[in-house]
């Protein structure tokens, strides 16, 4: 199928046929002058070959390619797309009785740029950062109820403040098909509350499921500070592990009442468990020296854009570093960023430069990083965002 024409400058195909999906603004000699943001168009390299169809939008990005060669993009092309994540998140053993939250659409890491898909049980949130996937939203939503074995009857659009504002689609939050069911999901095992209606993301964060799951393995015995904690899902792993107390602090007080809500859903009455709506800085400055022995530090992105890096490695290093000095001998940390900006290596130097200024001797004994519903397009390398190291402090 051929839309409308996108025309590449010569040479400019390059990234385009190792697969890579974006087409900059700068590499478009013509294009048809009817186009409109969010449209499906064609685009062609300069000696006429037909790379593929996607969606069109003003930016910098833009074209992100959903289809190589003549693919149409219609209510089949989504079916399929949806029905290839579908098999590999059952292949990855993520859907059973104890277990109904996951990702299910992950950009480009599931060859759906601008679109992410999240569900928890019988619901699914949808969130889409293309006009192009705002436009398909419905027929999204069509192929998601239609998922033999994905069980969803309730599909949520949540896309306020995930689309370009200048596009000016004026989205609304709403359901598109279904309505309101429940709002507890399950994860290994612990339940927990979603706010996809007022919370951040698609209300809850599902691409710490196995970083908790390795928290609750050093949890038994010791005293747990978990720092960021929005929902509070490392506070009820560690609590299941066997945490002899478990302190959750987020500057947002409705983060730490949704935290106590999770805890008190898995461990009603459990005095292990206090929260503090206290900003991370101050927090760790005033707390006393040895209070914990495990610090779990999962900061909002430091750095959204490129621009912003230098001052995001900075602030990875000042909080990573009042941790590192406080944190009692023979305790372990687990620092976290979700920069996409910010590298592998980045972090890391950012955390060894916090390390030596709190002259303790630290060792690494995990390197985490996304899970595997969060996949990572091999042609797309900027889809790796999560990274986290585990250090053991003497
Ligand atoms: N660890 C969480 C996700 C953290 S999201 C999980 O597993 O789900 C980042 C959180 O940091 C948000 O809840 C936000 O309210 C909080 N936050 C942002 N700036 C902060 C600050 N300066 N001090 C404390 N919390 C902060």
């Amino acid at each position: 199928m051929i839309y409308k024409k996108i025309t590449l400058r010569r040479g400019k195909e390059e990234s385009l046929k190792r697969f890579h999906p974006w087409v900059f603004s700068g590499a478009i000699a013509t294009a048809d002058d009817t186009i409109e943001e969010g449209d499906i168009v064609s685009v062609f390299a300069a000696d006429g070959t037909h790379i593929g169809n996607g969606h069109y939008q003003v930016g910098s990005i833009m074209v992100r390619i959903l289809a190589w060669g003549d693919t149409a993009i219609d209510d089949d092309f989504y079916a399929e797309r949806l029905a290839q994540a579908w098999r590999v998140r059952q292949a990855l053993g993520l859907v059973r009785p104890d277990n109904n939250s996951y990702r299910l659409v992950h950009g480009e890491g599931d060859f759906l740029p601008g679109l992410v898909i999240d569900i928890y049980g019988n619901t699914a949130v949808i969130q889409a950062h293309s006009p192009g996937m705002h436009f398909a939203r419905k027929s999204i939503a069509r192929a998601l109820v239609d998922l033999p074995g994905a069980n969803v009857n309730n599909v949520y659009y949540k896309s306020e403040t995930t689309l370009p504002y200048k596009a000016h689609l004026d989205p609304e939050n709403q359901y598109l098909i279904g309505e309101f069911d429940t709002d507890v999901a399950m994860e290994n095992g612990l339940r927990f509350h979603v706010d996809w209606l007022r919370g951040q993301k698609t209300g809850f964060f599902v691409d710490q499921r196995e970083n908790r799951a390795l928290l609750e393995r050093y949890s038994a015995g010791r005293r747990v500070l978990n720092m960021f904690c929005y929902t509070g899902g490392f506070s009820f792993y560690a609590m299941r592990g066997g945490a002899q107390l478990v302190h959750s602090v987020d500057s947002s007080g409705k983060a730490v009442s949704l935290t106590q809500r999770n805890v008190d859903l898995n461990y009603p009455g459990d005095e292990r468990h206090q929260a503090f709506a206290q900003d991370a800085f101050d927090y760790l400055d005033q707390m006393a020296t040895d209070a914990y022995d495990l610090i779990i530090l999962d900061p909002p992105a430091f750095a959204k854009h490129k621009s912003a890096l230098k001052n995001a490695l900075i602030g990875y290093r000042r909080l990573n570093a009042k941790a590192l000095r406080k944190i009692q001998s023979g305790g372990i940390l687990f620092t976290f960023s979700c920069s996409q900006a910010v590298s592998k290596e980045q972090f890391r130097l950012a955390v060894f430069s916090a390390a030596a200024q709190s002259r303790r001797k630290v060792r690494i004994l995990h390197q985490l990083t996304q899970p595997a519903d969060h996949p990572i397009n091999i042609y797309h390398p900027e889809g790796e965002y999560l990274k986290g190291l585990v250090l053991y402090v003497e």
